[in-house]
């Protein structure tokens, strides 16, 4: 038995498992797909303290072999469920059941998806939410991105690199995104920016994306807009769904938890961006695995 399993390789998971495994638990990571989380497709980390400037790729490498090193196991696989024993919990994966005494869920966001008929057919056919993973097959192209948010500003400016030109498509007057990346990109001679936009539908050659059907939402009109390349970045939803068992969670499906990150169902924890909370970022993500491993550890004292 594992004293704690954490659910999730992102930076709160693997947090937690460093103050988990200083305190002396031992420690499962399960982990989908890779390690490192969102932020492995973050280009540049720009506002991490003490770190200038790290590609999140970087970050989630170290991050990862320190978790190693300290002596985590990490398991490649799908949690499905967290059931109750008389004593701790089963963790219910691809790989079969995982006991524990205690287990912290930190399941982070996925990309929300903009709902429009055919989204998902042209997935890899001009269609990406991911510009550090599929940019570069959009060199000297022309490319938009959808949102006006952080993410729609760092993939925009990240694109306006190697791409003949960059449209950003934002939905209302005024960006989401901070001021910084904002001033960056109106200095680009390649970006542009439609503001009070809404795509409306795709237009297609054979199965490949090749432009979009915009509506002005102040005129009402439609207009084409001739593109290559579609990276949506309209924010993030939470992962919680599969564990809406452990815990309440709000209107937007995030997990209500209390200050010590403690779920409603005893010996359980959530930390990271599927928790509710007025700031996501990679330093509150940290802090959450943090206060996670220390009140995990302190829950698994608790029960001597
Ligand atoms: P976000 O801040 O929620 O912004 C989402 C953007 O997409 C907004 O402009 C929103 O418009 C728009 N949008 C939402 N649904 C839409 C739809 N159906 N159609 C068209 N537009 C739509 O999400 P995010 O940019 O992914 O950022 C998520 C979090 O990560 C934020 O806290 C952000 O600060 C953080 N982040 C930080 C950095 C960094 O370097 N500091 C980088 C990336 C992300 P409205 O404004 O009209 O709602």
């Amino acid at each position: 038995m594992h004293d704690i399993i954490i659910i999730g390789g992102g930076p709160a998971g693997l947090t937690a498992a460093i103050y988990s495994l200083r305190a002396g638990k031992s420690v499962l990571v399960i982990e989908r797909e890779n390690t490192g989380g969102q932020i492995v497709y973050s280009p540049l980390i720009e506002n991490y303290p003490a770190l200038s400037r790290i590609s999140g790729a970087e970050f989630a490498q170290q991050l990862t072999s320190q978790v190693e090193e300290l002596g985590a196991a990490i398991e490649y696989s799908e949690a499905h469920s967290v059931l109750k024993k008389e004593f701790g919990y089963t963790v219910l994966t691809d790989m079969g059941g995982f006991d524990c005494k205690s287990v912290i869920i930190a399941t982070g966001v996925r990309h929300r998806r903009l709902n429009i008929e055919g989204e998902q057919s042209l997935v890899g056919a001009g269609i990406s939410y991911c510009a550090v993973c599929d940019g570069a097959f959009f060199r000297n192209r022309s490319v938009a991105v959808a949102g006006g948010g952080n993410s729609a500003l760092t993939e925009a400016l990240f694109l306006a690199n190697f791409c003949k030109k960059v449209t950003l498509i934002v939905r209302r007057d005024v960006l989401r995104g901070e001021a910084c990346y904002a001033d960056k990109l109106f200095a680009k001679d390649n970006v542009s920016i439609l503001f009070n936009s809404n795509i409306k539908d795709f237009i297609r050659d054979d199965r490949k994306l090749t432009g979009l059907i915009l509506k002005d939402n102040i005129t009402d009109q439609q207009f084409v807009l001739d593109i290559d390349g579609l990276f949506i970045a309209i924010g993030r939803e939470p992962q919680s769904e599969t564990f809406a068992d452990v815990s309440q969670m709000d209107e937007k499906g995030y997990f209500v938890t209390r200050e010590d990150m403690s779920a409603d169902r005893e010996g359980i924890f959530i930390a990271g961006d599927c928790r509710k909370k007025p700031v996501r970022q990679l330093t509150t993500a940290v802090s959450d695995g943090a206060i996670a491993g220390i009140f995990a550890s302190r829950y698994i004292d608790s029960l001597k």
